[in-house]
């Protein structure tokens, strides 16, 4: 049966809640960069150079909600947890300055770049390892109004009550201007983008039952609890 004009119920839109407000923050796409944290980079073995980010994107119907059970995804025996801080974005553009770009910014939270570590390796795209249904976990959007811009400050996960990551957002390799102006020089960024800006060391697997909880000061946490498998 045609539902409003759409040959089937079309699929209800992806939304983030703001932290203190009753409206929540549409999502229309969700981009990922990589190897932003030198430590990160030397665990997974790459070169310490400054070389241009890497950008990926997720598929926004990978995104899940803070308290969600996350279930284990399939192909996989290492499903690795990837802590991060992502921006929102209010407006966007090609081909942003990036003394300009924190003037598009609409808050920042806590999301997990979900990862089958496994397959990342594999020397082919990032695609099945990086962009699988659930691997995009995100928290509540604290608004640049209440907390400011975000350029330092601790960065932590823990597993099971246990820290496995724990930073400084001021050791990314990009700050969030750089990536924003770099990732416009390749798309045009819009409203109601988010943009995950990379994982400190310390990724490493999590298993059914485990429960995730990512805290960056002065943000919102997010937890998730690893469920039984997908398929
Ligand atoms: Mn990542």
């Amino acid at each position: 049966m045609a539902k409003n004009g759409f040959v089937f119920e079309a699929p209800e839109p992806v939304s983030i809640p703001v932290v203190d407000s009753s409206e929540r923050f549409p999502v229309r796409r969700v981009y990922c960069v990589g190897r932003n944290y030198v430590a990160h980079v030397r665990e997974m073995g790459g070169s310490e150079d400054r070389d241009p980010p890497i950008f990926f994107q997720k598929p926004v119907d990978s995104v899940v909600q803070d308290g969600a059970v996350v279930a284990y995804p399939t192909m996989t025996n290492d499903y690795h947890h990837e802590m991060e801080m992502f921006v929102a974005l209010k407006s966007g553009g090609y081909n942003i300055p990036s003394a300009e770009a924190l003037d598009h910014v609409y808050g920042y939270g806590v999301g997990f770049d979900m990862t089958r570590r496994d397959i990342q390796g594999s020397g082919r795209p990032w695609e099945i390892a990086k962009s699988f249904d659930q691997s995009c976990p995100v928290g509540p959007i604290s608004t640049v109004e209440s907390v400011g811009h975000i350029s330092s400050g601790n960065i932590k996960l823990t597993v099971n009550g246990k820290a496995t990551q724990e930073s400084d957002l001021n050791l990314m390799i990009w700050t969030v201007p750089e990536i924003i102006a770099n990732l416009s020089n390749f798309f045009e960024l819009k409203a109601g983008d988010i943009i995950l800006t990379g994982t400190p060391h310390g990724v490493g697997p999590v298993k059914t039952g485990d429960v995730l909880v990512g805290t960056i000061d002065k943000l919102a946490p997010l937890t998730i609890h690893v469920g039984s498998n997908a398929a």
